[in-house]
């Protein structure tokens, strides 16, 4: 049965305290509610907090991902996190790669996400890999070109082995932090197509495996109904992963 996933994308939010009572709420209330054991719950802060959340880090539910990583392995990169040093922090398990931020506002193309992923893998770090079409993409209804076009330059350069174990997140560009959702059959559409992309690559055995989540302004009042689709694994969060109270209750949507 494959994983499913609810991950909060922090963005450039938060002080450091800020952050900590943030996680601390999120462990706190965690605590309280019974998820099903198949459910991973993950924040991804900024890097300087990481280490703090790994802290709270453990065997259960409560996971930790980066938002971002290098694409090259050390060296005279300024200001570049490389995957060795997320490793080194040992409890950093994630990474999210390609968000539609990263490839409008610091040019990460396809190419560029192969190299990440490739950066992860080499150290054992899951990415999570964004993909998705912006607005007029999709009124051009070429969503389905887009999205075939990333996963397989991001991607398909992967063997099976590698490829096992990578969680895609669909997030069309238009809904994030629009407060415009994906309607429940939009989702379900794109995200079988994706898992057939997988099963045509990689086959039926590892497409089955493969977590997709959905990512565009979820929320309590719609994660039900986007989580209740065959294909649709959880969810990439960004606004509402701010508040505990939404995130847990996003948690609680399966
Ligand atoms: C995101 O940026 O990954 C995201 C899904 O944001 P939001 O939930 O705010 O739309």
């Amino acid at each position: 049965m494959r994983k499913k996933i609810v991950a909060g994308n922090w963005k450039m939010n938060k002080t450091f305290s800020e952050a900590d009572e943030l996680v601390s709420d999120i462990m706190d209330k965690l605590e309280q509610i019974e998820l099903d054991r198949n459910v991973q719950v993950i924040v991804c802060p900024p890097f300087p907090y990481l280490e703090m959340c790994t802290d709270y880090a453990n065997d259960s539910y409560f996971a930790v991902g980066a938002q971002n990583v290098s694409d090259q392995e050390r060296g005279a990169y300024t200001g570049e996190v490389s995957a060795e040093m997320l490793k080194s922090l040992e409890l950093v398990d994630y990474c999210i790669v390609g968000h539609s931020e990263r490839r409008a506002y610091y040019g990460e193309t396809d190419a560029i996400v192969a190299a990440k992923v490739n950066q992860l893998l080499a150290h054992e770090i899951t990415p999570i890999v964004c993909c998705g079409e912006v607005l007029e993409e999709r009124e051009a209804n070429r969503q389905f070109d887009v999205v075939r076009r990333q996963i397989t330059d991001g991607l398909f350069h992967l063997t099976p082995e590698q490829f096992n174990g990578i969680v895609i997140a669909y997030e069309p560009v238009w809904a994030i932090g629009t407060g415009k959702t994906a309607t429940p059959e939009q989702a379900q559409e794109m995200h079988a197509f994706i898992r057939n992309l997988i099963n045509e690559k990689y086959g039926e055995n590892i497409a089955q495996e493969t977590t997709i989540l959905y990512g565009g302004s979820c929320k309590p009042s719609n994660a039900k109904e986007l989580f209740a689709n065959p294909d649709v694994d959880g969810g990439l969060i960004g606004g509402a992963s701010l508040k505990a109270d939404d995130f847990i209750a996003i948690a609680q949507a399966f």
